[in-house]
């Protein structure tokens, strides 16, 4: 079984290395070829088309033509008919603040379209290739220089207000612009540092920074292919690449003699991998499973069940639903979801996976076909084969771990397979259509295409935000989608992070003080309070996880005992650890402990009843029911394993590990 370890080398700061270049050019053929060998049409070697990381290249779909064509329009003018809809376009996604594509014309780079989060617009950035195919055409904003200034300019000096003999009159500070020349010849690319009616007010200074000299113009003849052309010209290819996933499954299915799962998300790559299971299980044998989130985008749900016709899978599909108020119950406990902080794949997704998979294969592991891909994500780049720590007997499993976007692209017009409809609206992935994970370009998609949803979602983070007072900007730059907000974002927009610190509305632990004296019984107490009341009936069960627990009723308390320590949990949310006297009492002994205690406690009064902690202990120890855990304390080891799977530590650990640190630090152990 193939293992892939990603490269540690770095093609540029910042940005891991998840794959190689696989994007090939016959510049005579005008051909897109997925492999490095000789042109199919004329024989001739293909070119590795030069593109940045992490090149997982796709088609641009006619949507997106059609934006980038507006886009050149709105930034050069309306005579600027570089790319034609008919035209072969591809589109590579590349790291920035939020999206940016890498226009790929003829299996040539023109230049990037970024999605600005300051104006929530498009940006485009032509570079010298694109530049020179503005030659011949009738544009705007563009700069008249001086033939004195060319040479220094072509060399990257910025254009300086004498050297200029004229100007488009409607440019504005930040706008990308042409510099020509007397004959109009564009000879570079630059940034306007001033509005041109600025100008005319000055004798001297920087009019705009130069970013790239425009390349030579060369007439290039293109042929025109459609998608059904490029397909049949790499045909060759995808069927070694299906060959190559079918043996791979085949042998996953051989070694493992597991029941066979594909998770199917109603997204291209899940489409491709279904596709491939049923073609190495010509018998059935297999099950789709399908979790409908409640935050799904109603297009998806359609076109799952609607594939499942066409495909004839309809039998095997189980559609586990979840009811989109999990979702919004959680978003009101704990706000809104952040790619750092992502409580909804848990509650949503992850719960309702084990469930169905400890209903149907009775408590046994199963091996799950998903589609991932390395050129995704770093962490997707790890292994093609996984488990997760959430749901233990699930195996998964990707045949097309090492395929492009581009790849799956032509596998799924090679076999005619239905695609999901919202990728010809501009949607670049398929996820919930909430999902943190989305680019604002892609949410400024929804708010077209789904008015109701994106007003829906952006009154709850609206709303949060004036409850937490956050500064403006919250939603309108993207920033709700990030607990930690990153640095290439902040640096873009100037954010002071101080502003950005938020508490939730859950109980959480609020003060503690450790003391340490030369107490022959109990040398440590640890004394400390939650933030609000503790309903003790909710608790008396779970803390079985700690030690022995009796609810005092009448006076209100429970105490819970260990042979290493005693708690006393109060009514108000104050509690007591005692510790006793024993050999090997450490600071991480005592460390462990309090969390345990801690996570306990949050965990019966947050639970919000995602059972991802039934599926965890092995000894069936653990029931939840209304929000309520119960502990069979005939069963319970107190290994705390269950712990690892609950959303709520998950959420919480942070802060209260740092609490007790830091409290630990500032105590002396006699
Ligand atoms: S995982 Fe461990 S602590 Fe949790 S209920 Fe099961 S035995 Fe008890
Ligand atoms: S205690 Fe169990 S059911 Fe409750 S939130 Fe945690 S993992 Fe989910």
């Amino acid at each position: 079984m193939e293992k892939i370890q990603p490269s540690k080398k770095r093609k540029k700061k910042n940005i891991p290395y998840l794959g190689p270049n696989l994007l090939f050019y016959c510049y005579d053929c005008s051909l897109p070829i997925i492999s490095s060998n000789t042109c199919p049409i004329c024989d001739n070697k293909v070119n590795l088309v030069p593109l940045t990381p992490p090149y997982d290249v796709r088609p641009s779909t006619p949507y997106e033509t059609s934006e980038i064509i507006e886009l050149i329009k709105a930034t050069f003018g309306n005579n600027t008919d570089i790319i034609q809809m008919d035209d072969v376009l591809l589109l590579n996604h590349t790291g920035s603040e939020d999206h940016m594509d890498e226009i790929i014309f003829y299996g040539k780079s023109i230049g990037t379209r970024r999605y600005d989060l300051t104006s929530n617009s498009w940006i485009l950035k032509l570079n010298g290739y694109g530049l020179s195919l503005l030659n011949g055409k009738k544009i705007n904003k563009w700069v008249m220089i001086d033939d004195g200034a060319i040479e220094y300019i072509i060399k990257g000096a910025s254009v300086l207000i004498p050297g200029i003999i004229d100007a488009d009159k409607n440019i504005k500070i930040g706008n990308y612009i042409a510099i020509i020349d007397k004959k109009h010849k564009v000879i570079a690319g630059g940034i306007a540092r001033l509005d041109d009616t600025e100008r005319k007010e000055k004798k001297k200074g920087v009019y705009a920074k130069t970013y790239q000299a425009a390349d030579e113009y060369v007439q290039i003849h293109h042929t025109k292919r459609s998608w059904k052309d490029i397909v049949k010209w790499n045909e060759q290819e995808l069927m070694r690449l299906e060959k190559k996933a079918l043996f791979f499954i085949q042998k996953i299915i051989d070694d493992l003699e597991l029941p066979v799962m594909v998770s199917y998300s109603g997204g291209k790559d899940s489409l491709v991998t279904l596709d491939l299971v049923k073609q190495a299980l010509p018998d059935g044998n297999y099950d789709v499973l399908f979790v409908d989130t409640g935050i799904e985008f109603p297009e998806t749900v359609n076109y799952v069940k609607e594939s499942s016709r066409k495909l004839g899978f309809e039998d095997k599909l189980i559609i586990e639903q979840v009811s989109s108020k999990v979702f919004w119950d959680a978003f009101e406990k704990f706000g809104p979801p952040g790619r750092d902080f992502r409580h909804c794949c848990k509650f949503a997704k992850l719960a309702p996976i084990q469930r169905v998979i400890d209903k149907l294969y009775q408590g046994g592991q199963c091996v799950s076909f998903v589609g991932q891909r390395r050129y995704e994500s770093f962490r997707r780049a790890i292994t093609d084969i996984w488990q997760n720590q959430y749901i233990p007997n699930q195996i998964n499993v990707s045949p097309i771990q090492n395929w492009n976007a581009l790849m799956i692209w032509l596998y799924i017009y090679w076999k005619d397979l239905p695609y999901n409809p919202l990728y010809d609206t501009g949607y670049e992935r398929i996820g919930c259509w909430v999902c943190p994970s989305s680019d604002m370009a892609q949410f400024k998609i929804l708010e077209n295409s789904h008015p109701k949803l994106y007003t829906k979602l952006r009154a709850a983070v609206e709303k949060w935000k004036e409850e937490k007072n956050l500064p403006n900007g919250f939603w309108e730059h993207g920033l709700w989608r990030f607990k930690q907000i990153p640095k290439k974002i902040s640096n873009v927009l100037s954010l002071n992070l101080n502003d950005f610190k938020t508490t939730s509305k859950q109980n959480e632990l609020s003060f503690m003080e450790i003391e340490s004296s030369d107490c022959i019984t109990n040398p440590v107490t640890v004394i400390g309070s939650f933030s609000s009341r503790i309903n003790l009936d909710t608790v008396s069960s779970a803390l079985i996880m700690v030690g022995k627990a009796q609810f005092n009723r009448k006076l209100n308390f429970i105490r819970v005992s260990s042979k290493k320590f005693a708690v006393i949990l109060y009514h108000d949310g104050a509690f007591k650890i005692i510790f006793r006297k024993q050999d090997n009492l450490t600071k991480y002994g005592i460390q462990n402990a309090i969390e345990n205690f801690i996570y306990t406690v949050l965990r019966a009064v947050e639970c919000i009843n995602c059972e991802l902690c039934v599926g965890k202990c092995k000894l069936k120890a653990i029931s939840i029911s209304n929000n309520i855990i119960f502990v069979d304390k005939k069963k319970c080891t107190k290994c705390n394993l269950c712990a690892e799977a609950c959303p709520i530590v998950t959420i919480v650990h942070r802060k209260v590990k740092e609490t007790i640190k830091q409290t630990l630090k500032e105590t002396k152990l006699q």
